[in-house]
């Protein structure tokens, strides 16, 4: 934090009438408890999984794994006559008052599942077949080990080159539509049809119909986690789904579109997020892992003087979405890490898109975390990290049009590059409030700052966002909350 800003800092808190220690912990009247006591993963259970799973990429042993027994499932003895711990988290239900998930009847996901609908999946296949093509039914899928979502049905991986056909290829595509030659036209012809039909076969392997009352768990403690890879779980229309306990990682897209007119100079444009809430309705997405891991864009190549992006958003709220709760969760090593809210013309989202995000982790964030249209986001208790050799940081929160993001007690942790006005952006925002957040340790008034740093492109934005949260758990300082993040945020952290 550069000296102007500490003086800027201290002046205006002191302006303010903010005490130093604005981040004193409150209590709501509905105080939550958060998961349930530690029940450790039986060795039984978990053992002859990771065992498997260590001789290497059960894609590349496609045949070991597939054909090594499957524990969870050939249920002989004792998996069906002792009570299943692991059945406890897969029937957990959204705390009450645990934040906008909880309004209007709470947030069950498949909790009421009849014992014919509770799966145990370590397959692309298995999983397919318990989500049931997004049906209504209450299910519990619990994963385990790592499931590939670019597999096809003997679990067999897939390569872009798999899904590639009609001629397409990368270094034809790059030819043909190369602004110097082409233009800046939308892409056209073979090479774009091609590149359509191949994506529509990727598209098929790894998107993932979630339908409502469903529940998803990861089966894992922190040695082993449940990992599933390069899928994009979407939740169209869903109603009551929770999803928990899971690692979601590098939603790779084979085949990226070049946009010319998109920012200016052109820009990619990648499919998928890992999860995609479209016009979803109660939702709880809780300690999961969400991350690029494995192919981080900053090491994509550069076409048409733009990164060759792969990853769209880790978790993308759109279309009407509306009570959701996304908690102790880990986002991180990605650039668009959560859109809540996709356009400014959307007025269907007015009134909707209430989001809380509490005790998450953003790390390695480039920008959005989140970045907000016309919802009531509340957004407390989260800690956001950007480390030390970051070059293309952005921004953290983004406000936007009719956004209303109530931020209480967040602490950044950022490199001396980065300043307290870089961490909010507005793009057509008006208000913000914020209160206790933490700067590398220093008590911030987030809003004063950037009113008082902002381009000039923007008005200042007002304290009054209109509403006051009053569906919370426990909201700590953000000292206090940073501690409790670092070390309980993500999948494999059940308490
Ligand atoms: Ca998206």
């Amino acid at each position: 934090m550069r000296l102007r800003h500490i003086i800027a800092a201290t002046a205006l808190l002191g302006l303010l009438g903010v005490p130093a220690h604005a981040d004193d912990a409150k209590l709501s009247a509905g105080s939550a408890v958060m998961g349930r006591p530690s029940s450790a993963t039986p060795s039984w259970l978990v053992a002859p999984l990771s065992a498997s799973l260590e001789r290497g990429d059960p894609h590349r042993d496609g045949a070991a794994y597939r054909h090594s027994p499957a524990p969870l499932q050939d249920a002989a003895g004792p998996q069906r006559t002792s009570p299943d711990p692991l059945s406890d988290i897969g029937r957990d239900t959204l705390p009450a008052n645990d934040g906008w998930a909880a309004a209007d009847g709470g947030t069950t996901g498949g909790a009421a599942a009849d014992d014919a609908h509770v799966y145990t999946v370590t397959d692309r296949a298995g999983l397919v077949r318990a989500l049931d093509g997004g049906s209504e039914t209450p299910k519990i899928i619990k994963i385990a080990g790592t499931i590939d979502a670019n597999t096809d049905d003997d679990g067999d991986r897939l390569t872009c080159a798999d899904y590639a056909t009609d001629g397409y290829s990368l270094k034809k595509y790059l030819a043909a539509y190369d602004p110097r030659t082409w233009g800046t036209a939308k892409p056209s012809g073979p090479q774009e049809e091609a590149r359509k039909a191949s994506a529509a076969r990727q598209a098929e392997r790894v998107q993932l119909t979630v339908g409502s009352n469903t529940t998803i768990v990861g089966i894992s403690d922190s040695k082993n986690t449940a990992v599933l890879k390069g899928a994009s779980l979407q939740l169209k229309g869903a109603n009551n789904v929770i999803v928990r306990n899971l690692e979601l990682r590098d939603a790779y897209d084979c085949f990226p579109v070049w946009q010319p007119n998109t920012g200016g100079l052109g820009d990619w444009k990648t499919a998928y997020d890992n999860i995609w809430l479209r016009g979803a309705t109660h939702v709880w997405i809780d300690h999961v892992t969400v991350s690029d891991k494995g192919h981080p864009d900053e090491k994509e190549p550069t076409y048409f003087a733009r990164n060759y992006l792969r990853h769209d958003g880790l978790l993308d709220i759109t279309n009407a979405s509306d009570l959701i709760t996304v908690s102790w969760s880990r986002f991180a090593d990605h650039d668009k890490a959560m859109l809540i809210g996709n356009g400014d013309t959307a007025t269907g989202d007015r009134g909707r898109l209430r989001v809380t995000l509490h005790h998450n982790e953003f790390e390695s964030v480039v920008q959005r975390a989140p970045r907000v249209r016309f919802g009531q986001v509340h957004l407390y208790n989260n800690r956001y990290v950007v480390p030390a050799d970051t070059h293309d940081y952005r921004y953290s929160i983004g406000v936007s049009t009719e956004s209303g993001v109530y931020a209480e007690n967040n602490a950044f942790h950022t490199p001396g590059h980065i300043e307290v006005a870089d961490l909010v952006k507005s793009w057509n925002g008006t208000t913000f409030h914020q209160t206790g957040t933490l700067f590398n340790g220093f008590p911030v008034d987030l809003l004063a700052i950037y009113n008082a740093y902002n381009s000039g492109s923007e008005r200042d934005l007002t304290a009054d966002v209109g509403w006051t949260p009053t569906l919370h758990g426990k909201i700590d300082s953000a000292k206090a909350a940073d501690r409790e993040v670092a070390r309980g945020a993500g999948a494999g952290r059940i308490p």
